[in-house]
């Protein structure tokens, strides 16, 4: 059972039949060490699997259990040590080992006010949300003070789709108690919260969230487009749960997008997400893969925004909040998509197939994952047409790339 499992693991860690792999005569490496080598470890225990090596791929996972454990023991106090454990629980698809070992992870990172732990922990907790099957999406009681525990099991209900406009800049954001990436906006006060769940999957379909962010991007104002904004405002009544996740957030070292979209030497937008090298100066840009990912989800995010037509199909749903979600990870903690989103974007971009401008000018084809075409249809509708279009296909194809297996992010 899941639970004396981790009753075994917390009451008598020296004894526990796990960890019974045969330990090596030396002190055991430090924690950090341990996520270093699982980062390769579960890596290869991946890929033997999907080889259907699964021998093979047993022996790398009791390696990592054993190295985990073994460190977690020299020091169970040490949070990193727990995540470690959770990543291998992860790994092997114990979902709900996980959730504990990283919860008690999380707890310890707060005790000892380790941050840059304790967002590694929330991207994996994130990971096993992401597993456990979608709740019914319910309109959450909002009608009572909220707890942080309540908080997260509202994240959990909500993460497959939940998202929101920010209603400063108009980006999609995926976590209404976080600062925007890029203007750094989060709601000060009860209002603010109640204007920011309207703004969300909540209350809108996703067409129509992209059309409000555009609005807003536009410089309009949410009250004066939307009717009957403040009715709608009223049904969230009240949040404290946010705005104290919000004031302990304050100082968060997350990634400010406007740094990532311009050239570190002459300070100008770079648009094209693969530049090697900026347009303007010349200069290196010493981009990492992960961070051309980040900025392609962005320009694709921007383009379904401004020039792609709008649809009320679920795919057209779905592929935005993927790339909403995988903005959030890439941006916020720095983390791959996983396999099952790879997969699914990928998925997405052939179903849909064919990506029409709002303006009818153009097309965007899907033809494969290496195959992206684009061509323009009536040149008349703005002198741009033929160059947006050709940007579209070079951004999806390059997404396409990046989130392809061949195409290592680390
Ligand atoms: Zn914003
Ligand atoms: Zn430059």
């Amino acid at each position: 059972m899941s639970t004396s499992w981790f009753d075994r693991l917390i009451g008598r860690p020296k004894k526990s039949p796990e960890a019974k792999v045969p330990l090596p005569p030396h002190r055991p490496p430090s924690t950090n060490t341990v996520a270093n080598i699982l980062d390769v470890r579960l890596e290869q225990a991946a890929s033997l699997k999907q080889l259907r090596m699964y021998d093979q791929a047993l022996r790398v996972m009791n390696m990592a259990r054993g190295i985990t454990l073994e460190s977690m023991q020299a020091d169970p106090k040490d949070p990193m040590a727990w995540l470690n454990i959770g990543r291998v629980q992860l790994a092997d698809e114990q979902f709900d080992e996980a959730k504990k070992v990283l919860k008690h992870a999380a707890g310890l990172a707060q005790e000892s006010g380790n941050k840059q732990v304790a967002g590694f922990i929330d991207a994996a907790l994130f990971q096993v949300l992401r597993h456990q099957p979608n709740a019914s999406q319910r309109t959450f009681d909002l009608s009572k003070p909220l707890t942080e525990e309540a908080y997260q099991a509202y994240r959990s209900q909500s993460l497959g789709e939940m998202f929101y406009v920010c209603q400063s800049c108009g980006r999609l954001n995926l976590m209404v108690g976080e600062h925007c990436a890029h203007c750094r906006f989060a709601p000060q006060n009860l209002r603010d919260i109640q204007l920011s769940f309207a703004l969300s999957a909540n209350q809108f379909k996703t067409a129509t969230l992209v059309q409000i962010a555009q609005k807003i991007q536009m410089g309009q104002k949410p009250h004066e487009f939307i009717n009957s904004l403040d009715d709608i405002m009223a049904r969230f009544d009240t949040d404290q749960g946010v705005l104290e996740k919000i004031r302990n957030n304050a100082e968060d070292d997350y990634l400010d997008f406007k740094a990532l979209d311009r050239c570190p030497a002459c300070k100008k937008t770079i648009w094209v997400s693969s530049a090697d090298v900026c347009p303007h100066c010349q200069a290196k840009l010493n981009r990492t893969m992960l961070l051309k990912l980040a900025i392609c989800v962005d320009r694709l995010l921007q383009q379904f925004i401004w020039n792609l037509k709008r649809r009320d199909t679920k795919e057209y749903a779905q592929l935005i909040i993927l790339l909403v979600n995988l903005k959030y990870q890439l941006v916020r903690v720095q983390q791959a998509p996983t396999d099952a989103q790879r997969h699914s974007a990928t998925e997405l971009l052939l179903k849909t197939n064919a990506f029409f401008a709002g303006n009818g000018g153009g097309v965007v084809f899907v033809h494969s994952p290496t195959s992206v075409v684009s061509q323009v249809l009536d040149p008349t509708v703005h002198k741009d047409i033929g160059a947006t279009m050709d940007f579209i296909r070079d951004e999806m194809q390059h997404f396409l790339r990046l989130i392809s297996d061949s195409v290592s992010l680390f």
